[in-house]
C-alpha cells in the first residue's frame, strides 16, 4: 500500500464568528423572542457544546410572520418592479461573498461538515444562487413562462440540516426574484447561518416582512405549511414529511414543491476509468457524510472489474480524514445529530444482518462528538433494506451487474428517482444508460456538481417540481 502522509493541523479561527448567545426570530424586519418564550439549542455536533439558543416559534408567531410576508407582497415587494427587486438581490449575494469566511466557519460548526466543503463548495453556491436569480429578476416575461408572469404571493418554505445556507438560497432567491415574500423554517439542528442571513437582509436594507424566518422543530413547520394565508409551500426534507404535507395542502390553492429523498445508483461500466469513477464514488457517497439526497449510496459496479474497483476503492478510503470539521484538511466531519448517527448505526447493523459484509478503513474517531467511520457494505442484495432506504450517512452499498440492461434495471429498481451517475468510456453507452435511468439529475464521469442554472428535482417519491434554472421561476409565478 501506498505511503499515507499525516498533516499537520489546519484549524480554521473559529474568532472570525460573532454568534450571540440567543436569537430571536426574525418577523417584519426585527428580532423578537417568541411569545410563548420558548427556545431551542443549537449544539455543536463535533463536540456536543452549546453554540446559542434560538426563539422555538409557535402558531401565533407564525401567524405574525405569514402577515407581516403578506403586507410586504402586497404593499411593497410585488409592486416594486424587477429592476428595483433585482438590486436588493445583487446586494444580498455581494454580502453573502462578502462574510462567506465567518459563514463558512459557523456553517461547518452548526452542522459538523468540514470547513473545506462550506467555504469551496456551500458558500460560493449560496452567492450564486442569489446572483443568477437577481440576473432573472427584471426578465421574468422572457423566461417563456408567459408575457405577464405574476407572483403567487406568500411562499412558506421549510427545508433540512444538511445544507441548512444552500437550501435557504435554493428557497429563498427564486421565491423574491419572482416577487413572492417568504416565511422560512430552517431545520431544528441547523438553524443559525439562516439567523445570520436575517441579519444580511437588514444590512442590505431589505424591507421589513420580505424575508421572515421562523426557527424551530417539525410542529413550527407544521403550523406554517397548514397556515391558511401562505399560496405556496416549498418542502426539502424526508419522503414522510413531504407525503403528510401533501396531504396538508391537498384540497387548497396552495401550490406545492416538494424535494424529498433518493436512493443514487452510480453505475461503473466495464471500460470506465477506474480512477476516476472511484472519486466519483467517494464523492458520491463522503461528500458532506453522505447528509445528500442525491448521494451516490448505492454502487452498482460490472461484475467483471467489480475486484479490481473495490480493491481500489478501499484503498482511497484509507485516505479520507475523518475528524474536527474545523480543520482545514479534514474530508469526512462530524454527523449532524445524536439522532441521525443512531439511525446510521440501526440501518448499517441491518445491512449486516441481512447478509452484507461491512467495512471501514481503521479510524481513531474522536471521543466527543457524533461520528461515524466511512462505510462499505459488500454483497448487497436488491432486497435488503439498505438498498431501498435511504440511510442519509457515509455508508455505501454495493451490488454488481452483468450487462447494460440489468444496471438499469437494477438502478430503476427503487422507490425513488432523484440522482443517478454512470460511468464509461463510451459516449453511446453513456446516453443509451441515460435515457433509460428514471432519476431527475443524471451525471455522467461526474458527481455531485450543482449550479443554479441546472433545474434539481426528483421523481416518484424524490417529489414534485424542480429547483433552480428556469424551471424553477415556474414554481413561484401563477
Ligand atoms: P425532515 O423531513 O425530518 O425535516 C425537514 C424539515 O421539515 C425540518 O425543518 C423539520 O423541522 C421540518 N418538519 C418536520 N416535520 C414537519 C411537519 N410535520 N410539517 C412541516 N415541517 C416539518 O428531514 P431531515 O431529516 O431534516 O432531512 C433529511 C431529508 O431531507 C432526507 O430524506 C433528504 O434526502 C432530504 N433532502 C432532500 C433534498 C432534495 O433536494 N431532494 C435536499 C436535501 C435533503
Amino acid at each position: 500500500m501506498a505511503e499515507i502522509f499525516e498533516y499537520a493541523p489546519a484549524p480554521e479561527s473559529r474568532s472570525v464568528v460573532s454568534l450571540r448567545e440567543n436569537y430571536g426570530l426574525f418577523v417584519d424586519g426585527g428580532f423578537a423572542p417568541a411569545e410563548s418564550g420558548e427556545t431551542l439549542t443549537s449544539l455543536n455536533p463535533a463536540d456536543e457544546s452549546m453554540l446559542a439558543t434560538v426563539a422555538s416559534a409557535g402558531p401565533a408567531d407564525v401567524d405574525r410572520a405569514v402577515t407581516a410576508a403578506r403586507l410586504a407582497q402586497e404593499n411593497v415587494w410585488g409592486p416594486m418592479g424587477g429592476v428595483e427587486r433585482g438590486k436588493y438581490l445583487f446586494r444580498i449575494a455581494r454580502i453573502l461573498q462578502e462574510r462567506s469566511r465567518e459563514l463558512a466557519v459557523l456553517e461547518s460548526m452548526d452542522n459538523g461538515k468540514p470547513v473545506k466543503e462550506t467555504r469551496d463548495v456551500d458558500l460560493p453556491l449560496v452567492a450564486a444562487h442569489f446572483f443568477y436569480h437577481a440576473g432573472w429578476a427584471d426578465k421574468l416575461h422572457h423566461a417563456g413562462l408567459g408575457t405577464d408572469p405574476r407572483p403567487l404571493g406568500v411562499a412558506a418554505q421549510v427545508v433540512p440540516w444538511n445544507f441548512p445556507l444552500l437550501m435557504l438560497a435554493w428557497k429563498i432567491a427564486p421565491a423574491l426574484a419572482t416577487g413572492n415574500t417568504v416565511v422560512l423554517k430552517p431545520a431544528e439542528t441547523t438553524p443559525l447561518t439562516a439567523l445570520v442571513f436575517a441579519e444580511i437582509c437588514q444590512e442590505a436594507d431589505l424591507p421589513p416582512g420580505v424575508v421572515n424566518i421562523v426557527t424551530g422543530a417539525g410542529e413550527t413547520g407544521r403550523a406554517l405549511v397548514e397556515h391558511p394565508g401562505v399560496d405556496k409551500v416549498a418542502f426539502t426534507g424526508s419522503t414522510a414529511v413531504g407525503r403528510g404535507i401533501a396531504r396538508a395542502v391537498a384540497g387548497t390553492d396552495k401550490r406545492l414543491t416538494l424535494e424529498l429523498g433518493g436512493k443514487g445508483a452510480n453505475i461503473v461500466h466495464d471500460d470506465a476509468a477506474l480512477d476516476q469513477a472511484v472519486e466519483g464514488i467517494v464523492s458520491g457517497i463522503f461528500f458532506n457524510q453522505g447528509h445528500v439526497c442525491c448521494a451516490g449510496s448505492r454502487l452498482l459496479v460490472q461484475e467483471s472489474i467489480a475486484d479490481e474497483l473495490l480493491a481500489r476503492l478501499k484503498e482511497r478510503m484509507t485516505r479520507i480524514r475523518v475528524g474536527d470539521p474545523l480543520d482545514k484538511n479534514t474530508d469526512l466531519g462530524a454527523i449532524n445529530s445524536a439522532d441521525q448517527l443512531r439511525r446510521i448505526r440501526e440501518a448499517t447493523d441491518s445491512g449486516e444482518a441481512e447478509g452484507a459484509e461491512r467495512w471501514s478503513p481503521d479510524c481513531d474517531l474522536p471521543s466527543e462528538g457524533y461520528w461515524f467511520a466511512p462505510t462499505l457494505l459488500t454483497g448487497v442484495g436488491q432486497s435488503h433494506r439498505v438498498a431501498r432506504e435511504e440511510v442519509f450517512g457515509p455508508v455505501l452499498s454495493v451490488l454488481t451487474f452483468r450487462t447494460p440492461e440489468e444496471a438499469v434495471a437494477k438502478a430503476n429498481n427503487t422507490p425513488y428517482g432523484l440522482s443517478a451517475g454512470v460511468w464509461t468510456e463510451k459516449g453511446s453507452r453513456m446516453l443509451w444508460t441515460a435515457e433509460r435511468l428514471r432519476a431527475g439529475v443524471i451525471w455522467s464521469n461526474t458527481f455531485n456538481k450543482f449550479d443554479p442554472t441546472s433545474p434539481f428535482g426528483g421523481y416518484k417519491e424524490s417529489g414534485y417540481g424542480r429547483e433552480g434554472g428556469r424551471h424553477g421561476l415556474e414554481a413561484y409565478l401563477g
